[in-house]
């Protein structure tokens, strides 16, 4: 079964899908992102990632307009057409090809869409039970963090070294000593009076949709909650911590920067926010 994927309009063999050396996310990284979970071939948070899309495209300046019912349609055919019910789509949105200069191409050119479908690895089952390590490091990206844009060299310069280091993430600290989110995650603490807490949304993060996901429950639940940056000092005295992604959905963080924190356990407040966004999850299957 060869895997397919979507370019500009057409389903390709993979090994087949090319765009154009002159495209602009090619040459400057100008165009953005979004991924999606799909079970059983349902889009979680579809029409979230959808609005997300269309701000980041209106954001950049490229003229891309989609109808979210449309898309949903090709995306559940690449879904289809790689036998999967589960899977991680990739959606990449380009300016499109043009010869090189910097400034936006004149006249009418068609920015570039192309899409993978890949079956989700989620993070293993002893990592969502104990926990996994982080390390914190610089925030050193540009200041429009909102916009998911494909220019992603800090957030991968920051994953290697985590990786390097045998750590799930690097977690990222402005100059002011704030944390602003992690290079691929939100983060979140409790901190040392029980209270959930993440970066406002603002410029300085991207706001995940698994974020407002959680964000939501946890409100809904009756936890206090409170869009506020802490420190590295906050979160090493904090109950426990935790990142958010769509293709991690909670993963609890036991170690920073080689040091324990919470005393190493996953306090039940996480247990129970993860149990919550599963419910939250799973009500969108039925
Ligand atoms: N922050 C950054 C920098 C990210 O790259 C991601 C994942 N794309 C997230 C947060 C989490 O966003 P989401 O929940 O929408 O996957």
């Amino acid at each position: 079964m060869p895997k397919i994927s979507y370019v500009n309009g057409s389903f390709l063999n993979h090994e087949n899908a090319y765009i154009h050396i002159d495209d602009r996310g090619y040459q400057f990284a100008d165009g953005v992102y979004e991924v999606v979970l799909a079970k059983n071939n349902i889009l979680i948070d579809w029409d979230l990632h959808c609005a997300r899309l269309r701000r980041s495209l209106s954001e950049m300046r490229i003229s891309y307009a989609f109808d979210d019912n449309s898309l949903l349609a090709t995306v559940r055919e690449l879904i289809d057409k790689n036998s999967l019910d589960d899977a991680s789509i990739y959606i990449q949105i380009t300016r499109g090809v043009a010869p090189r200069a910097h400034n936006f191409p004149k006249g009418n050119v068609t920015p570039s869409v192309v899409m993978t479908a890949a079956a989700p690895v989620f993070p293993t089952n002893l990592e969502y039970k104990n926990g996994v390590s982080v390390i914190t490091m610089p925030d050193i990206r540009w200041k429009m963090r909102h916009i998911k844009t494909i220019s992603l060299l800090p957030n991968i310069l920051a994953k290697q070294l985590a990786s390097e280091q045998n750590a799930a993430e690097a977690v990222l600290i402005e100059d002011s000593g704030l944390i602003t989110e992690a290079s691929s995650s939100n983060f979140f603490i409790f901190d040392r009076s029980g209270v959930l807490r993440t970066h406002p949304l603002n410029n300085l993060i991207l706001w995940g949709i698994t974020m407002h996901g959680v964000l939501k429950v946890a409100r809904r639940a009756g936890f206090k909650v409170e869009e506020s940056a802490f420190t590295l000092s906050e979160l090493m005295e904090s109950r426990g911590s935790f990142l958010s992604s769509t293709t991690k959905h909670i993963l609890p963080v036991t170690k920073v920067n080689g040091v324990q924190i919470g005393g190493g356990e996953v306090c039940h407040e996480i247990q129970e926010l993860m149990k919550l966004y599963k419910n939250y999850v799973e009500k969108q299957l039925s």
